[in-house]
């Protein structure tokens, strides 16, 4: 009987553990989305119309990117890369922290050096390292 009892209270003691793990589980599914260190890396900003780098965290990426208007490429323009951008959409810009323009893509750095590309050019093609 009193086996009864303890194999009784061990699987209630499994059920509550395994209800905890899934919950816990389920109210990480939003932040899992990304891998930590995607978080924690800065995210880099160049301005096209200074040339100014900056870097921002990952929220505050996110916020901005998410505050900045959605772009369209122009339909009427040409050529594969034109029509690829165009299905894509173009980078968003964010406000430059130096001269006030919104005119700052995500970039790249090449390298050790000081050097930065866009990602994504404002027109939608590949930022490429000289
Ligand atoms: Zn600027």
């Amino acid at each position: 009987m009193s086996s009864n009892v303890i194999k009784l209270v061990i699987a209630a003691v499994l059920f509550v553990v395994a209800g905890v793990l899934i919950v816990s589980f389920l109210g990480d599914e939003e932040s899992a989305r990304l891998p930590d260190d995607a978080k924690l890396k800065p995210v880099v900003f160049l301005c096209m119309e200074c040339g100014h780098h900056f870097e921002l965290s990952y929220e505050e990426a996110k916020s901005a990117l998410a505050a900045a208007p959605e772009r369209k490429a122009p339909v009427e323009s040409g050529g594969a890369r034109a029509r690829s951008a165009s299905r894509r959409g173009l980078p968003k810009l964010i406000t430059c922290q130096k001269c006030g323009q919104a005119e700052a893509v995500r970039a790249k750095q090449c390298g050790e050096g000081d050097i930065y590309v866009p990602l994504y050019n404002p027109d939608g093609t590949k930022g490429e390292c000289p």
